[in-house]
């Protein structure tokens, strides 16, 4: 069955209280649209943590600066729609910006610490947009549970902390990164790539996946970072933004791993930029 489209905060405010005077329980899946098997991951894992699950699908304005891609940015509204149609998706909440961000709205989110380096170095508009739109979907929906890709590992680290920092009664659940075969991580931006490019794209995962062993085997993070950014040159990717070696927790960069740690990289093809992560495990 397709699921409700609603578009309004009322709106979702009634059919989450109508299930829950039902006794139901409640999941959200955050995302701004244009769905991939990633987010299909999420909205699995939703329906197996909540009775009910409801996706919100908004471009969020505020996490992009004026240079960035938001105009770009893919929407797909009727593939989208049936994507969670198949899924067995109860509900769409797709506001207008609007009804995220009326006249007048004068609020920001700010969560420090954790957000200071890596996504929030290279972009730091970024995650002021991050925190204000996830709280605010989160208090307008007040779901059980909340999920969230370690695709986007800074992101799932910084929604941990302000829920935990306001007290948002929302339990957050992360979900493994989803990749094509090839190794690369599945994303929107990824449409953008030349074919080209796409050839390219996976040798970020490859270098990360062996940065990861040499740190589990006890290598220092400056041996590793050089030589994987050296690999990286040599793929192709013109610029790194970062590449790093952080406490899985406080993203805290590592000089040598002996803690639960991950490898971060931001790196661009072309006009294309690409994240992605992987965690170290120490070898036993
Ligand atoms: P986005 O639509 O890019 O804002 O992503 C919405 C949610 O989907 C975020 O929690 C992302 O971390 C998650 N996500 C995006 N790509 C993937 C992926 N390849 N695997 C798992 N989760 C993902």
């Amino acid at each position: 069955m397709a699921p409700s489209v609603i578009d309004s905060v009322a709106g979702l405010r009634e059919a989450v209280a109508a299930w829950r005077r039902d006794g139901l329980t409640v999941a959200l899946v955050p995302t701004m649209g244009a769905l991939h098997e990633g987010h299909m991951a999420l909205v699995r894992a939703a329906r197996a943590h909540g009775d009910r699950t409801v996706v919100s699908l908004f471009v969020n304005p505020t996490q992009f600066a004026p240079d960035e891609d938001f105009a770009l940015y893919p929407r797909r509204q009727t593939d989208d729609l049936a994507k969670l149609a198949d899924a067995g998706v109860e509900a769409a909440f797709m506001p207008p910006t609007a009804a995220i961000y009326p006249p007048g709205f004068a609020t920001t989110v700010r969560v420090e610490g954790v957000t200071a380096g890596l996504e929030g170095a290279s972009r730091p508009h970024f995650f002021d947009g991050v925190g204000t739109v996830v709280t605010k979907l989160l208090l307008q929906c007040l779901p059980d549970v909340a999920l969230f890709g370690e695709k986007d590992y800074q992101q799932l680290v910084t929604v941990r902390r302000l829920v935990a920092d306001l007290d948002i009664p929302c339990q957050i659940e992360a979900v493994p990164t989803v990749r094509a075969a090839d190794g690369l991580a599945l994303s929107s931006r990824n449409a953008y790539l030349s074919v080209e490019e796409r050839r390219i794209a996976p040798k970020l995962f490859e270098v990360l996946t062996w940065m990861a062993t040499a740190l589990g085997e006890g290598a220092a993070s400056a041996d590793a970072i050089a030589q994987g950014a050296a690999a990286l040159r040599d793929a192709g990717f013109a610029r790194i933004d970062y590449l790093a070696a952080c406490d899985a927790e406080t993203l805290e960069p590592v000089v040598r791993v002996d803690v639960s740690a991950r490898v971060l990289a931001a790196v661009w093809l072309g006009e294309t930029r690409l994240i992605d992560n992987v965690p170290v495990s120490l070898a036993s």
